[in-house]
């Protein structure tokens, strides 16, 4: 038997399955709570706050989210209630390195099953209501770029400025787009 977890391979845009209806569940099987570490381990391996299915090939409703304390695992997840707004940076596993300013509700209240298959209702704020609202978006094929302000749109590089910190490089919406999809097509053809 099998016990050790896998880091799965993740998905970049352009890549179709990010922008499909994922498929609800009708039941969590061992092979979907397997399924549902193995995102866990891949989250981690990469530095993420969460990881939905989409992104790692799988057009699935299931989405992990780790804020510092503890991994969620859920299902099927629907968003029932939402409060106030924030405004933060953001990036994403499958469009690496790029960053830009996303309003989103301030607190949301998250109904789901959990890896035993079991109904719960979440409810935080900030960064939990933050991760929680990209995720759960990538499971209708919404990506942040798709809500972020364009004049905050930036790459993080691993150069440091005069101040010891890392430069940022502006981009627009549509160069960054480009690269992707550029990148994307050079792999195909190599
Ligand atoms: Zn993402």
């Amino acid at each position: 038997m099998e016990t050790q977890s896998r880091i799965l391979r993740i998905v970049h845009y352009p890549a179709p399955v990010l922008r499909k209806k994922a498929a609800p569940i009708d039941r969590v099987t061992p092979e979907i709570a397997r399924f549902m570490d193995e995102m866990v381990e891949t989250m981690y391996a990469d530095n993420g706050v969460g990881l939905a299915a989409p992104q790692v090939g799988i057009s699935l409703r299931i989405i992990v989210v780790d804020v510092g304390d503890g991994p969620l695992h859920l299902v099927n997840p629907v968003i029932i209630a939402r409060e106030g707004s924030q405004t933060g940076v953001e990036g994403c596993l499958s469009l690496p390195n790029l960053h830009g300013d996303v309003v989103r509700a301030m607190k949301v209240t998250v109904r789901a099953l959990n890896i035993h298959g079991k109904k719960v209702t979440l409810s935080g704020e900030g960064l939990w209501a933050r991760a929680m609202q990209h995720e759960i978006d990538h499971l209708d094929g919404i990506l942040f770029t798709d809500h972020v302000d364009p004049a905050t749109l930036h790459w993080v590089t691993t150069e440091e400025g005069h101040d010891g910190d890392y430069i940022e490089r502006p981009t627009t919406l549509e160069d960054a787009l480009h690269l992707f999809e550029r990148e994307a097509s050079l792999m195909k053809s190599s």
